[in-house]
């Protein structure tokens, strides 16, 4: 059987294996990447990187931003640009844009990776909780995609790759913030897909299942035992890593995917056509919050 592509669980590089990659396939591209500070977006910006891209890797935390470019830049001898923005403020991903098309002279990719996640049952959740995820997550996503279409795509094309989640397929217990948003920015793909396509811009939906080593899958199951036998629900019997993610994104970004536009692609094993929506994690959750 094929071996799953290697993964590190923190954000560090991954170990060479440079036979692996085709450094024409996005040469002297450049992506803007929300969220690329960290998890599934620090790979993303390594991956692209490793297959000729220069990246931009913005999110709130500047330290966290430039520590990353500078193992990402050593790691693959692509440039990374560190940038601090909260994607909820139109002013500062305006101005982020601004000072990467000022250091690259354009830009041909767009992933939005940024979001925030937690576990809360619906009547626990504060309005502000709500509201907070769906700016993040919904408004986000559509304030980095208009900036960028405005500043650059509508005159030049572009590729734009939303990364989502399977949760409001089924309707998930306790994430119905999570999962409202995630829904939401579907959505928005498929609107932007057909409006922006005269325009040569692509706009598609990643969404990833439960990724191993990284902070939104801590933040999910940290609270919960059983994660190995609900592992085994899984089509493909194990959980998805950082790099399957990232080869995923790679694909919808790069001229492969030359055609697609205003799709979902899923990137679960399988997850979530079986993955057991448990209502026993309700009382679960509520326990284990109780000890906190
Ligand atoms: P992560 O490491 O926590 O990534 C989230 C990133 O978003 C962080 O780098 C964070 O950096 C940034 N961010 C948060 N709020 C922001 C804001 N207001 N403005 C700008 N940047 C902001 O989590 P991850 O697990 O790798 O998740 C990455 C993406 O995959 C998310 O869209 C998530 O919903 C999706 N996903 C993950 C899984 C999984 O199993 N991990 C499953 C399905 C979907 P700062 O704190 O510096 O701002």
């Amino acid at each position: 059987m094929a071996q799953p592509p290697p993964d590190v669980s923190e954000d560090e590089c991954l170990p060479e294996y440079r036979h692996r990659f085709c450094p024409d396939l996005l040469r002297d591209k450049v992506a803007f990447i929300t969220g690329g500070g960290s998890g599934i977006g620090f790979r993303i910006a390594e991956i692209f990187m490793r297959h000729g891209c220069h990246t931009v890797i913005a999110s709130r935390s500047l330290p966290r931003v430039s520590k990353a470019a500078r193992k990402l830049a050593a790691a693959t001898g692509q440039r990374c640009l560190p940038l601090s923005l909260d994607v909820r403020a139109v002013p500062a991903v305006t101005a982020a844009v601004d000072q990467a098309l000022r250091e690259f002279g354009k830009i041909d990719i767009l992933v939005n990776c940024a979001a925030g996640n937690f576990l809360s049952p619906a009547s626990a959740l504060s309005f502000n909780a709500f509201k907070t995820v769906m700016d993040i997550d919904t408004l986000g996503t559509f304030n980095a995609s208009r900036v960028l279409y405005e500043k650059f795509f509508r005159d030049h094309g572009g590729v734009i790759v939303n990364i989502t989640a399977t949760l409001g397929t089924r309707g998930q217990v306790l994430q119905v913030h999570a999962g409202s948003a995630k829904a939401a920015v579907d959505a928005m793909t498929r609107h932007l897909a057909v409006e922006w396509g005269p325009q040569n811009v692509r706009v598609n939906s990643l969404a990833p299942g439960p990724i191993s080593g990284t902070e939104g899958f801590r933040r999910l199951v940290g609270s919960q035992a059983g994660v190995g036998t609900k592992t085994l629900a899984i089509p493909l019997q194990r959980l998805g890593n950082k790099t399957e993610v990232a080869h995923s994104a790679l694909f919808l970004a790069s001229p492969l995917a030359s055609y697609v536009t205003g799709a979902v692609l899923v990137v679960d094993g399988g997850a979530w056509l079986t993955f057991p929506n448990d209502l026993k994690l309700l009382a679960d959750f509520a326990s284990f919050s109780a000890k906190l």
